[in-house]
């Protein structure tokens, strides 16, 4: 096998399907075989596949250039795009570095946060808080703030973690009461600490890769409050929550809590090209500068602000605008809450719903064993991790299409019965 696949002992059969075509919510795995896809290509095809708008987005860009550096240069869709973002995203977050993937995104924000208190002449504050069950990329920094042994434990002995708190109890809903000593630790471990900790990283409201565990919005807010009074900027992961996964344009809108520094990847450019965006205060972009040029920012991936990316990002945007796409997702919430949200089984942990998201946890992954190529065999792509199995679909799927994703995995579970 010459191609090597991610997350996988390529020792191992394993049946892999191969994608001839894909067109709106379906894949096409041959000309006769179709399968809706749950799972939006790793969260990111949020309108689906071969869309003819983004289509056209890049073949007009193509035309014109598909790529310049941005060292020296720059260029309309790159400074577009930066003027959307800082339009949409919270308020206060007014500037934006692009760079290539949601990990090296990551990188860019626990760069920053660093660089932010060294050109402040402060070298202490170098370590990062996070939460268990963290998941925030590949890269080595974005794993020593991540937790899920399942990606790093092969680099265990290397990495140098920081900080971790648990994930706040209690779900999207929690009351205050129940929420209260999560804050609690949180200040006390800021009290503590705050001297040497350079920022707060996490996935606001939704951690995806850890499991889909969700936690309050006022969470965030308690978060918000506490990292200001520490001196501890604060970091939002929103690669897999942000473009409406959520229910809201980014899961900071649920607070209303704006970050210092704020990671957008995955849905960023509609599932078609790798790019992310990490975006900053004023504050935090002031800090960088001065007459010294080692004051600068001292990162710049080749591709950053690449033109296709850009075209086709603000062409998504667009689109997520023009047609009303919350409405769309709080329709598949509802859906979701309805169909998904009712299954109850011996196997299943818990069902959680938010937005487009919807999890079936199980006790045991042995529930799960097999539920690819069941899913494929009943007109289902479904790829399930650990205990869970999830749907994530695009936004544009139709009301019998999502219902068809949700009867796949309510069937499966019949077969223990
Ligand atoms: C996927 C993901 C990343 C990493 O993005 P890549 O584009 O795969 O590098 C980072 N953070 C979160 C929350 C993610 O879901």
């Amino acid at each position: 096998m010459k191609l090597w696949f991610p997350y996988s002992q390529m020792a191992n059969k394993t049946t892999r399907f191969s994608v001839v075509k894909a067109e709106g919510v379906y894949l096409y795995l041959s000309e006769h075989k179709k399968v809706i896809d749950g799972v939006s290509s790793w969260w990111a095809a949020i309108h689906g596949y071969n869309h003819p708008a983004l289509n056209q987005a890049l073949q007009e860009q193509a035309a014109n250039f598909s790529h310049v550096m941005l060292g020296g240069l720059e260029h309309q869709p790159a400074q577009e795009l930066a003027t959307k973002l800082v339009e949409i995203t919270p308020s206060g977050l007014n500037h934006v570095f692009f760079s290539d993937s949601g990990s090296v995104g990551v990188e860019v924000a626990l760069k920053m946060a660093i660089q932010f208190w060294r050109n402040q002449g402060n070298l202490a504050k170098t370590n990062f808080l996070s939460l268990r069950h963290a998941y925030h990329g590949d890269t080595f920094k974005a794993m020593e703030v991540g937790d899920d042994s399942d990606f790093q434990q092969a680099f265990g002995h290397v990495l140098q973690k920081g900080y971790f708190l648990e994930t706040p109890a209690g779900g999207f809903h929690a009351a205050a009461a129940a929420l209260q000593p999560d804050i609690d630790k949180l200040e006390n471990l800021l009290q503590t600490n705050h001297h040497t900790i350079a920022a707060f990283i996490l996935e606001p409201l939704v951690q995806c890769a850890g499991g889909f565990r969700m936690y309050s919005p006022l969470y965030l807010q308690a978060a918000k409050e506490l990292c200001t009074k520490y001196n501890v900027l604060l970091i939002f992961d929103e690669v897999a929550t942000g473009f409406g996964r959520t229910g809201k344009r980014f899961a900071a809108d649920h607070a209303g809590v704006t970050p210092d520094i704020m990671i957008l990847g995955k849905a960023l450019t509609a599932g078609y090209l790798g790019h992310a965006a990490t975006l900053t205060t004023t504050r935090v972009f002031e800090g960088f500068l001065g007459a010294d040029y080692d004051k600068a920012f001292m990162h710049g991936p080749t591709f950053m602000g690449n033109a296709l990316a850009c075209a086709v990002a603000l062409k998504s945007i667009e689109l997520f605008e023009q047609e009303d796409y919350p409405e769309k997702v709080s329709r598949i919430e509802a859906t979701l809450q309805e169909h998904l949200g009712t299954i109850r089984h011996g196997s299943i942990r818990e069902v959680r719903v938010l937005g487009a998201i919807g999890v079936v946890e199980v006790t045991d992954a042995k529930y799960l064993e097999g539920f690819t190529d069941y899913a494929v065999q009943h007109g289902a792509w479904l790829r399930p991790f650990g205990n869970y199995v999830y749907l994530m679909p695009p936004y544009i799927i139709q009301e019998e299409e999502l219902k068809q994703l949700i009867l796949v995995i309510s069937n499966w579970f019949t077969k223990f019965n």
